[in-house]
């Protein structure tokens, strides 16, 4: 028997590999669907006829498939849906995944994003958990508007007793992110302006996009970044936040006396997919390299079908490599995806 030297022998260890993709992007940002059932029929986002589509994966798979994502350079994961509050064994989850290290060895920064209306009692055992922040969406912050929207009596009060409880639970930096639609919500600009600094919140203003389930975008509709800024500013100033990192969505915004801070993340107005870190993972175990990717990348099928981990992570590092280089929301030709927002998570 050949002699083996100790160079020979000793185990190879394979140099880390990070998920990029072919215009040079790190994806370390992973959203995770984990049911596309929802409890509120926002008028914008459903049509109120349908209700889930897809599968939901067991707990444990969904567990399996973000270790394989984490093991390729994830170190944010965000849970959504649909209404991730709804989902059985989300503590569970949390707890499972707040044990998780990244490749550089740190815990994993952990998010979720919430309607709200279940976070009053869940927040404290989200916290213990192991979950570091939530973001709540809210539309509106006069009642009455906000029922309109959500189709849910009673919803206003619950939402805000909700975010009290995750902010007194520590679930902070709380941002709280709101979609305007022209003619729907868009009164509601300076009212959330007080709203952040009274709550002691983050308030984002998001633009419109065409992921409804219905039809009702249209660029007329889209209230944008510099109508948000150009309302505010008339009743209090604006003062612009550097920002933190390449890759953050939202332009930032504080007031003179530095009490509270406003956000305006504009995928429409002002695209930001140049610096874009996400990839998303449906209910159903399918990968998304954009929120408007016409094609879906099925990692829970070949993982179903035996493949082993080495193979599912070769899949997602090509998978995430194709990933669109920008969406072409406004443009002539422009395909709205198969699957609106509530199904493929928020
Ligand atoms: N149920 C959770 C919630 O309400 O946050 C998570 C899922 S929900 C689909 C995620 C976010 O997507 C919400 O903030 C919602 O307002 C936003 N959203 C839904 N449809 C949208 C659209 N067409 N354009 C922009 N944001 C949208």
């Amino acid at each position: 028997m050949a002699a083996t030297s100790p160079i020979a022998t000793a185990p190879e260890v394979p140099p880390a590999r990070r998920l990029t993709d072919s215009h040079g992007r790190v994806i370390h940002d992973l959203r995770v669907s984990i049911t596309d059932r929802c409890n509120y029929k926002c008028v914008y986002c459903r049509t109120g006829e349908m209700g889930p589509q897809y599968p939901e994966l067991g707990i444990e798979e969904y567990l399996k498939l973000i270790k394989l994502f984490v093991k390729l350079g994830i170190e944010k994961v965000r849970l959504t849906g649909g209404e991730p509050l709804l989902r059985s064994g989300l503590i569970e989850l949390i707890e499972e995944l707040a044990k998780l290290r990244t490749i550089s060895g740190e815990p994993l920064d952990l998010a979720l994003t919430t309607n709200g209306h279940l976070l009053q009692k869940l927040a404290m055992p989200l916290k213990e958990a192991g979950l570091n922040r939530v973001t709540v969406s809210m539309d509106a912050v006069d009642a009455p508007t906000f029922e309109r929207i959500t189709r849910v009596p009673g919803s206003f009060e619950k939402v805000l007793a909700g975010i009290r409880a995750a902010r007194d639970a520590g679930l902070t930096p709380l941002k709280i992110n709101c979609v305007l639609l022209r003619g729907f919500n868009d009164s509601e600009i300076e009212g959330f302006a007080r709203f952040a600094r009274e709550e002691d919140v983050v308030v984002r203003f998001i633009e419109f996009m065409p992921l409804e389930e219905g039809r009702l975008w249209s660029p007329e509709i889209v209230v944008t970044l510099k109508e948000i800024v150009d309302r505010i500013n008339r009743e209090m100033p604006l003062v612009p936040v550097p920002a933190r990192d390449p890759s953050e969505t939202a332009r930032r915004y504080t007031f003179p006396d530095g009490v509270g801070e406003i956000g305006i993340i504009a995928p429409v107005s002002q695209a930001f997919c140049g610096a874009c870190s996400r990839v998303r993972l449906t209910s159903d175990g399918k990968i998304r390299t954009c929120l408007f990717s016409q094609i879906e990348h099925d990692l829970y099928g070949r993982m179903r079908a035996g493949e082993d981990q080495a193979a599912l992570s070769d899949y997602i590092v090509g998978t995430v490599y194709g990933k669109e280089a920008r969406h072409h929301i406004g443009e002539p030709g422009f395909l709205k995806p198969s699957r609106s927002m509530v199904h493929i998570g928020g």
